[in-house]
């Protein structure tokens, strides 16, 4: 990675995961035909393990569910080819069960004429791919591994010190730098947060079968329970239960987890036959008071996060990126500063509220799924079986998924 330092850019990005990445990707491309090119700088504190394309390492534990929306991002910046050429899974069906009342919607693509819903791809490949396509760009700097310390304000700028005391100079700074973001505690911006009563274990296994191009979910009163697709014969399990539960999972040998697992996901999935790994978070949902301040700008984890069940927290941080690679591309060719507080405006304005409803409705379906008394439980399954009765509603809900409505940015539309 490109180590020159010391130098002023237009936009410095800190963190360079998916989301950092991303803006990175969308600014850099958006000017490079500009007369005078966006100079972006991306600090990234500890890139992913290398994967080549056509090796086979190992899976990422953790995966992402990418809308369709998400691809057309991904599409437009030139990074899909370095997803596809490593690992991904098109998924084209998505089950939603709840085990207690029986209640259950299916999901299919070709009922919108779509012809997939998505794909889960493993969070390092899409890092990488993002990363390999910035590199190309003569506009952007990477430099990694590069921690940020803290930054001040100078007479036209920014100035950010790292912790090897290094220097960047930016108009604007942008905190991409996850959940416990430096960026936003630096700019004094508080955080809105619930942790969850609880915990999310992720699993790679190796089934007997090949995977089929369906997403699977079943809700049952501890929390979800996903297996997700992965290629050939590998899948991805992501369950959801309380800390003490997740450590009894955790702790079990791989036998009796495979039964565990075998016993919980339809037998149509075929055996179990390895797990790779198992890891756990902690989940919450949290909500910046704000996502700019002066000179700087919150994306992704660093702005919210959400409750991971429907597999949205990526989608929602790409489309911030894209937002906000929008509104300062256009600013940047009417020669505008990139710090200018109206035009950071426009992006909270339009990032904030459909990410706001985004939270809240994920928060309404953990709380439609938690242990209920037997009459709510019953309204609930009922909820599930007429979302797969009414058509419109049906369809309504898939393009939602598929990050195909509200106002997204261009270049997420298809
Ligand atoms: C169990 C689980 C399952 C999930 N499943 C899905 C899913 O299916 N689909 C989905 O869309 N989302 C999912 N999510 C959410 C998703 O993982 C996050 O929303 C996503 O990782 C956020 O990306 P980000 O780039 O904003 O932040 P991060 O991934 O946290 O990246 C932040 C980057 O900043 C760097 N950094 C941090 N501090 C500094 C610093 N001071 N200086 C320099 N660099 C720094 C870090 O090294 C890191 O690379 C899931 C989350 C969990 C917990």
């Amino acid at each position: 990675m490109n180590d020159s330092i010391n130098a002023q850019y237009d936009v410095a990005i800190v963190g360079g995961g998916m989301v950092g990445s991303m803006l990175c990707a969308a600014l850099a491309t958006s000017s490079q035909h500009a007369n005078t090119p966006l100079r972006v700088c991306v600090l990234e504190n500890k890139l992913p393990p290398p994967f080549e394309p056509g090796t086979d390492p190992e899976y990422d534990l953790r995966v992402s569910a990418l809308s369709v929306a998400s691809q057309n991002m991904l599409e437009h910046v030139g990074a899909w080819n370095g997803i596809a050429t490593r690992r991904c899974c098109e998924y084209k069906r998505l089950s939603v069960w709840d085990n207690e009342q029986g209640g259950r919607t299916d999901f299919n693509a070709a009922d919108i004429q779509a012809s997939h819903l998505g794909h889960i791809v493993e969070n390092r490949v899409i890092q990488l791919a993002l990363l390999e396509r910035i590199a190309k760009l003569d506009n952007v700097t990477v430099v990694s591994p590069a921690k940020l310390s803290r930054y001040r304000y100078t007479q036209s700028g920014i100035e950010l010190t790292l912790d090897n005391n290094a220097t960047v100079q930016a108009q604007l700074v942008v905190g991409a730098d996850g959940a416990n973001s430096t960026v936003r505690q630096q700019a004094g911006i508080t955080m809105d947060k619930k942790n969850y009563p609880q915990h999310a274990l992720v699993a790679s296994v190796a089934t007997q079968l090949p995977q089929q191009d369906i997403t699977w979910q079943r809700f049952v009163p501890a929390g979800p329970q996903a297996f997700l697709p992965l290629c050939d014969q590998r899948a991805s399990i992501v369950w959801y239960d309380t800390a003490e539960q997740i450590d009894a999972l955790k702790a079990l040998s791989e036998a009796d987890f495979i039964d565990r697992l075998q016993a919980a996901f339809p037998t149509e999935l075929g055996l179990v036959n390895e797990v790779y790994g198992r890891a756990s978070f902690p989940i919450a949902k949290a909500h910046a008071s704000s996502y700019v301040a002066n000179r700087v700008a919150l994306v992704g984890d660093a702005a919210h996060t959400v409750h991971p069940l429907a597999g949205q927290g990526v989608n929602i941080g790409l489309l911030d990126a894209a937002a906000l690679a929008q509104v300062l591309s256009n600013a940047h060719a009417q020669q505008r500063d990139l710090g200018d507080q109206k035009i950071l405006r426009r992006y909270q304005r339009w990032r904030y509220t459909e990410n706001q409803i985004m939270i809240s409705a994920l928060d309404s379906i953990y709380e439609a799924f938690k242990p209920r008394p037997p009459l709510v439980q019953k309204a609930r399954s009922a909820s599930l079986n007429l979302v797969e009765q009414i058509t419109p509603i049906k369809h309504r809900v898939m393009k939602h998924a598929m990050g195909l409505s509200g106002d997204i940015p261009v270049i997420a539309q298809s």
